[in-house]
């Protein structure tokens, strides 16, 4: 069996995994990645594409933000509408002059594995049967198979950064973890249709018949979403289906309506709030989605796997330069205060928006009282643009 050896053994190479290797190198600490997927699925998996401010400024002086800076879309706004009309909230006037980018996060995932390889990174892409082992002790391991040979890796430490559905938040022993969660009782329903945006900022739409959300993904793909049931049967939904209730939903007094084109992919995404407490265990630090999931209203997933890996590559420089480990053992701390306002922001968003099966005409009249307030106090949309471009890193 191959033996290979690192510092910090990284599982998952989504933006958490990939970002934290990066943000080592640049602190001259070795890591090895290891991915279930092969590399063009992790550069072509459509997900986020709404950049906060603190995640584009981590690209820009970590110096992977040169495609960013000519491709991505540089939102100052966003509209929100209900009731036939849209509404501006001007985030970049609200929170002296931030705003958000749109660029898709396999652009990101792209650009990081492309600066990865250049640096000589190591990443183990399409590998499988991968586990984690003896993370109590001071010599942790990831076991993996890839290109038809068995691996084992000896690391100082592990990062999990594989995801909600990775091996290893279940691989931390029963008890230690105390998980947080809520599932709401509807999904989206997300489309990429080869279409020019209509419209320059992103549209969020309050209708009764469901939330709609528009966006995009470059200025030649329109990214839609549809609230739907979390079990809706994607086959029922045609192109022709799709873009009639997209209309019909968008439908304003002044006519605007999305650009209609082909639909490239589609899918249906259920809607979770979770979080893990602590998000560490022994020599095992979970990063990103393994250690929370945010429903995608507040834009806010990758942004999150962003600040914990900035936070835990810092940690990491501290301990290799000075010996102590305060750094990494606050880590859980640090991440989990800013988790649990970015929980508190994407539950709020996602409760203002969303049409509630339960919900009696006291809601529906509450939720409206509550769209008006938020685009005509100034108070209000000031707290919207100030959690939606991102709360500063350290909070
Ligand atoms: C379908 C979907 C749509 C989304 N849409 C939006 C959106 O519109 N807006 C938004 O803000 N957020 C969205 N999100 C959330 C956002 O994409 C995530 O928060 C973000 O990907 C988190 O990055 P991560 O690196 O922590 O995890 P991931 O991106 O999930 O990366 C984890 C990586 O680990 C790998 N992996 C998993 N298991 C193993 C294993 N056993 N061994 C090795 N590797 C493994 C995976 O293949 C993957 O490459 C979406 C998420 C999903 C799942």
């Amino acid at each position: 069996m191959p033996k290979l050896e690192t510092q910090i053994a990284i599982v998952g190479a989504g933006p958490s995994g990939l970002m934290l290797s990066h943000l080592l190198h640049l602190h001259g600490i070795h890591s090895v990645v290891v991915e279930d997927r092969a590399r063009e699925y992790c550069e072509t998996r459509i997900r986020a594409g709404v950049l906060e401010q603190g995640s584009v400024d981590l690209l820009r002086r970590s110096g992977v933000a040169d495609r960013l800076e000519k491709e991505a879309m540089f939102h100052r706004g966003i509209e929100i509408g209900f009731n036939r009309r849209r509404h501006r909230i001007p985030m970049y006037d609200l929170t002296q002059g931030k705003c958000v980018t749109v660029y898709g996060q396999h652009e990101v995932v792209k650009d990081l594995i492309a600066r990865r390889i250049a640096d000589g990174g190591d990443i183990y892409f399409d590998s499988s049967a991968v586990s984690i082992h003896s993370i109590e002790g001071p010599h942790p391991l990831v076991r993996f198979e890839h290109a038809g040979r068995s691996y084992e890796l000896a690391a100082e430490y592990i990062a999990g950064c594989d995801g909600f559905h990775g091996v290893c938040r279940p691989s931390i022993p029963p008890g230690i973890l105390q998980c947080f969660e809520r599932i709401y009782p509807f999904g989206w329903l997300g489309m990429l249709a080869e279409a020019a945006p209509s419209s320059d900022e992103l549209i969020y739409m309050h209708h009764d018949r469901g939330f709609a959300l528009f966006s995009m993904r470059s200025p030649q793909l329109t990214r839609l979403y549809l609230q739907c049931s979390p079990e809706e049967d994607i086959s029922l939904w045609s192109d022709d289906r799709i873009w009639d209730e997209l209309f019909l939903r968008f439908e304003c007094d002044d006519g605007w309506r999305p650009i209609r084109g082909p639909i490239l992919q589609k899918g249906i995404t259920g809607m979770r709030s979770f979080v893990v407490e602590p998000m560490q265990y022994g020599r095992l630090f979970l990063a990103g989605d393994s250690a929370h999931i945010v429903p995608p209203t507040g834009a806010k997933g990758m942004n999150l796997a962003m600040a914990d890996v900035a936070v835990l590559a810092d940690a990491f420089h501290s301990y290799y330069c000075s010996g102590y480990s305060d750094a990494l053992d606050r880590y859980s701390a640090i991440c989990l205060r800013r988790v649990w306002k970015a929980q508190r922001f994407s539950w709020w968003m996602t409760s203002l928006l969303h049409r509630f099966d339960d919900q009696n005409e006291f809601d529906h009249r509450r939720q409206l009282a509550e769209l008006d307030y938020v685009t005509s106090s100034q108070a209000a949309a000031t707290s919207l643009a100030e959690n939606y471009v991102g709360l500063p890193m350290e909070q």
